[in-house]
């Protein structure tokens, strides 16, 4: 490792980027690009957190046996190609229909969110051959490059159950506990958390065997997870452009560590 591969981050530095992370955590694209002075900062908190600590929409993409084979977090990507955080998920009353999940892209005539999953990292293709990309982005999603009305492809999930016999499901804190299903411990103030709740939230379903969120997982699934199943949802949006945030003390970094006996 060459000298000057990792941000030296003092502790006053670090505490900057924490807290421009969680600004970015709390406003997403709320500010237009623009960061908000703390005056507007306060008072958008005083707007949106009551919002998402009351009405937090949980929301999973499940299959029939009620398994949810995708927890949708603030990066899943709806049919539109934009994520879940750049849909509108604050809401003063709970709501239950994708419909109402709007894409704050303006020129974007998405219908509301739709997960649609991909194959490893190929978009799907439709029956008509072509991509979930070259289908309009209102449903019925008809096809931009043929006479095809409406995007359907055969591909299964990794839980067994065609993509199309899954279903969205929105649902409040109290609808997903009284189905079973793990919720926060307590809810973050952060947008667009979705059906995100803990370690092994963004791992598919059918390879999900605990019940992250509340209640502590089996000490074996800590021991066996790998880093990438170990993100807080803290780092998911976060990890992507912080390289020198994780290695804060990078001075004894040298070769000679790399000799174990
Ligand atoms: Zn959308
Ligand atoms: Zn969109
Ligand atoms: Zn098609
Ligand atoms: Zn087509
Ligand atoms: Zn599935």
């Amino acid at each position: 490792m060459s000298e000057g591969v990792h941000l030296k981050v003092t502790s006053s530095g670090a505490s900057a980027i924490d807290a421009y992370f969680e600004y970015r955590n709390i406003v997403g694209d709320d500010d237009d690009g623009i960061l908000f002075t703390p005056k507007e900062y306060e008072a958008y908190k005083k707007k949106v957190l009551p919002m998402r600590m009351k009405n937090r929409m949980y929301v999973s993409w499940s299959n029939p046996t009620g398994l949810d084979c995708k927890l949708i977090g603030p990066e899943t990507m709806c049919f539109c190609q934009h994520r879940y955080k750049g849909h509108r998920t604050d809401f003063t009353e709970s709501v239950s229909e994708s419909s109402e999940i709007q894409c704050k892209v303006k020129s974007c005539k998405c219908s509301g969110f739709k997960f649609v999953p991909k194959n490893g990292n190929q978009f799907l293709r439709c029956h008509c051959k072509h991509l979930v990309t070259e289908h309009q982005v209102s449903g019925p999603y008809p096809c931009g490059r043929c006479k095809c009305r409406e995007f359907d492809s055969s591909f299964r999930c990794g839980c067994g159950y065609l993509i199309n016999e899954h279903k969205l499901i929105i649902e409040t804190r109290e609808q997903r506990a009284e189905r079973g299903h793990p919720v926060a411990n307590y809810e973050t103030p952060y947008q667009a958390m979705g059906g995100l709740t803990g370690l092994s939230s963004l791992i598919d379903g059918y390879m999900r065997l605990d019940d992250s969120g509340i209640g502590k997982p089996p000490v074996s699934y800590l021991e066996a997870s790998q880093p990438s199943t170990s993100y807080s949802p803290l780092q998911i949006t976060s990890n992507r452009t912080a390289p020198g945030r994780s290695h804060p003390s990078t001075k004894q970094g040298t070769s000679s560590q790399n000799h174990s006996p």
